[in-house]
C-alpha cells in the first residue's frame, strides 16, 4: 500500500485536506474574521404571493436565525449586539462581515438596500457584507450596485439553491429553476462578486446517486463557496405534514450515512470551491426528531476530516475539470 500524503500544502495553500472557510479569510484578511447575523425585516417572493404563498415547504427561518437578530432594531444595534455576543463566547475577532441573514436580502428597491447595507458598512471594524437571498431576487442594477461597492469592501452574494434538480425544486415549493440559479450565479460571478450557494441533501425524491452527482454539477458554477445542509424536519413546516403523512418518502440520514456519503461527495467537488459548512444545526427545539444526538459543528468538522485523514483522501481527488 503506498504511504499516506503527509504534510503537503493543497492547492488551497494549506494542509487541511478541504478548502476550509475560516483559513481561506485569514489568507484573505491575515486575521480571523467573524460573521455578525442580521434580520432586516425582508420578505420573500414566495412567502408574499409574488411567486408563491408559504414558502418552501421545509422553510421556518426563526430556526436559523440567532436570537439577537430581530428586525425591530436597527441594523447598527443588531451589529452591536452581534459582536458583543461573540465577543462573550469566542476569541475576540480583528474584524467583521455583516451577513444579512434572515430571508430574501435583496429582495426590496435598491434605495432602501444601499441604506441598509451601507448602515451596515459604516460600523466600525465590519469590513464587508454577506448578502443571503434567491436566484430570483437580482437584477442588473442590484448587481451593479455591488460591483462598485465590492471595489472597496468584501462583497458576496449566497443564493439557497438547494437542488440541482428541478423535479425536487418543484416538489419542495422553491418557485425557481436550477437554470434561474445557474444564471444567477453566473451573472454575479461575472461581475466580480464573491458567489457563495446553499444545498440541502436528503430532499424527498432524491436518490443518493443523484445526491452526489450534484458535486460534478456543482463544481462547473464559478461559486467562491458553498454551504451543504442535511435535510432537518422543522417543526410547523409543510414539509413536516408531509413527513408525517408519508414518512417513507423520506430517507433522513443518519449521521454515519451522512459521513460516509460526505466524504465521497467532498472527492468529487471542485478544489476551488471553498466549503463554508457541512451540516445545519437547528436548534433540537425545532427539530421532529432528533437522530445524530448532540454534535456541535466543530465536532463535526473534526469528525470529517479525521476520517479524510483515515481514508487518506481530499476535496476534490476525483473532480475532473469539464469547464
Ligand atoms: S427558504 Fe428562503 S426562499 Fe424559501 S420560503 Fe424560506 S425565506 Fe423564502
Amino acid at each position: 500500500m503506498s504511504e499516506k500524503i503527509q504534510n503537503i500544502e493543497f492547492p488551497w495553500g494549506h494542509k487541511r485536506r478541504f478548502n476550509a472557510y475560516p483559513d481561506h479569510f485569514r489568507k484573505l484578511f491575515g486575521a480571523r474574521v467573524q460573521k455578525v447575523s442580521i434580520d432586516a425585516g425582508f420578505t420573500c417572493p414566495n412567502r408574499d404571493g409574488t411567486k408563491g404563498r408559504g414558502g418552501c415547504t421545509y422553510c421556518n427561518n426563526d430556526a436559523f436565525n440567532p436570537s439577537y437578530c430581530v428586525p425591530e432594531k436597527t441594523v447598527t444595534r443588531q451589529i452591536a449586539e452581534g459582536i458583543a455576543f461573540h465577543r462573550n463566547r469566542y476569541r475576540e475577532a480583528g474584524s467583521y462581515l455583516a451577513y444579512f441573514q434572515a430571508y430574501s436580502n435583496t429582495y426590496a428597491p435598491l434605495a432602501k438596500l444601499k441604506d441598509l447595507y451601507e448602515e451596515a458598512l459604516s460600523y466600525p471594524g465590519v469590513i464587508g457584507l454577506i448578502i443571503g437571498t434567491r436566484p430570483d431576487c437580482i437584477d442588473d442594477d442590484k448587481l451593479e450596485y455591488l460591483k462598485e461597492l465590492s471595489e472597496k469592501h468584501y462583497v458576496a452574494v449566497e443564493y439557497g439553491i438547494e437542488s440541482c434538480y428541478d423535479k425536487t425544486l418543484r416538489r419542495i415549493n422553491r418557485g425557481h429553476s436550477f437554470k434561474e440559479a445557474e444564471d444567477a450565479v453566473k451573472r454575479t460571478s461575472g461581475m466580480g462578486i464573491n458567489t457563495g450557494a446553499h444545498f440541502i441533501f436528503g430532499l424527498p425524491g432524491e436518490s443518493r446517486d443523484e445526491m452526489l452527482a450534484e458535486a460534478d454539477i456543482i463544481s462547473q458554477l464559478p461559486l467562491t463557496t458553498v454551504k451543504f445542509h442535511q435535510l432537518q424536519i422543522i417543526r410547523g413546516t409543510a414539509m413536516e405534514k408531509e413527513y408525517t403523512s408519508n414518512p417513507s418518502d423520506f430517507h433522513l440520514f443518519t449521521w454515519d450515512e451522512y459521513l460516509g456519503f460526505f466524504i465521497k461527495f467532498l472527492e468529487r467537488l471542485s478544489p476551488a470551491i471553498v466549503v463554508e459548512r457541512f451540516t445545519g444545526e437547528a436548534p433540537p427545539r425545532f427539530l421532529t426528531e432528533q437522530k445524530w444526538g448532540k454534535k456541535r459543528t466543530d465536532q463535526i468538522t473534526g469528525l470529517i476530516e479525521k476520517r479524510l485523514e483515515e481514508l487518506d483522501t481530499w476535496q476534490g481527488r476525483l473532480y475532473e475539470d469539464k469547464r
